[in-house]
C-alpha cells in the first residue's frame, strides 16, 4: 500500500474498531496538573496503584507548591504505590519548578488558548515530558486535535502497517499527526479504542487474530497467511 493510501486505511480502522468497541464522548476526565502529574505516576504502573499514589500526594502535602517543596524522602513515601518512586520524585519536583517559574503558580489552564503545536512544544520543554504525556494533557483535558500513542496504540499501528518495525512511539506521532485528521473527537476515539484492541484482541506476544475485526486491512495478519 502505497502512502497516499493510508489516510483511507486509518479511516476504515476508525470505523471497524467503532463498531466493535463503541464511540467515546471526549469530556475532560480530570484537571489538566491531575493528568499531567497522574501520567508521570503511571509509568510502567497500574490503574489502581497510579490512582493511590495520586491519593496519598495530594492528601499529605494539599497543593502543588508543597509538593514542589517537599523533602524527597516525605515525597517519594507519598507516591510509593507507584512503581520506580524514588526516580519519579525529582521529576515531579522539577515538573513542577519549571512551571511555577514560568507561570507564576502551579497551574497550567492557559494551554487551552494555544494551537495544539504550540501546546505540545511548551509541555515537551518540561523535565522528562515527551510526545505521549503532552499530547494526553492537550486531547484529555483541552480536546487538542493530536493522538497521544502509547503502547497499544503504537503496537496496533505498526501491525497494521502504518509505519515500520523500527519506528519507535516518539517517532510514530509525527507519522500518525500527518495522516489522521485533526479532530479531537475523532482521534479520542482512534486512541481509546486502540488502547482497547490492544488490551484485549491485538495483544503483545501473539495477537488474537481469529477475533480481530481488522484482519481484512492488517500488514501482519496478511504476511503471517502468506507465510508457507
Ligand atoms: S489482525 Fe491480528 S495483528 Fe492485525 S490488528 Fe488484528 S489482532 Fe492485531
Amino acid at each position: 500500500m502505497s502512502a497516499e493510501d493510508l489516510p483511507a486505511k486509518a479511516q476504515q480502522v476508525y470505523d471497524l474498531l467503532l463498531e466493535h468497541y463503541g464511540n467515546n464522548p471526549l469530556v475532560p476526565r480530570r484537571e489538566p496538573m491531575h493528568e499531567l502529574i497522574s501520567t508521570i505516576l503511571s509509568h510502567r504502573t497500574t490503574e489502581a496503584n497510579e490512582a493511590r499514589a495520586y491519593r496519598q500526594l495530594r492528601e499529605r502535602f494539599g497543593d502543588w507548591e508543597a509538593v514542589r517543596d517537599a523533602p524527597v524522602a516525605e515525597l517519594a513515601t507519598a507516591i510509593a504505590p507507584s512503581n520506580f518512586a524514588e526516580a519519579k520524585v525529582p521529576k515531579i519536583k522539577a515538573v513542577l519548578a519549571q512551571i511555577s517559574a514560568e507561570r507564576g503558580a502551579a497551574e497550567i489552564g492557559f494551554l487551552a488558548d494555544l494551537p495544539v503545536e504550540e501546546g505540545m512544544g511548551w509541555l515537551m520543554r518540561l523535565p522528562g515530558v515527551g510526545p505521549k504525556t503532552a499530547a494526553l494533557v492537550l486531547l484529555f483535558c483541552f480536546a487538542k486535535p493530536i493522538l497521544p500513542v502509547d503502547t497499544h496504540v503504537h503496537r496496533v499501528s505498526q501491525r497494521l502497517g502504518f509505519f515500520g518495525p523500527k519506528v519507535n512511539p516518539t517517532q510514530a506521532h509525527p507519522i500518525l499527526w500527518k495522516l489522521l485528521p485533526h479532530d479531537a473527537q475523532w482521534l479520542y476515539n482512534y486512541h481509546i479504542n486502540q488502547l482497547r484492541h490492544g488490551q484485549q484482541i491485538c495483544v503483545w506476544g501473539r495477537p488474537r487474530c481469529e477475533r480481530c475485526p481488522l484482519t481484512a486491512i492488517c500488514d501482519y495478519y496478511q504476511s503471517s497467511q502468506a507465510a508457507p
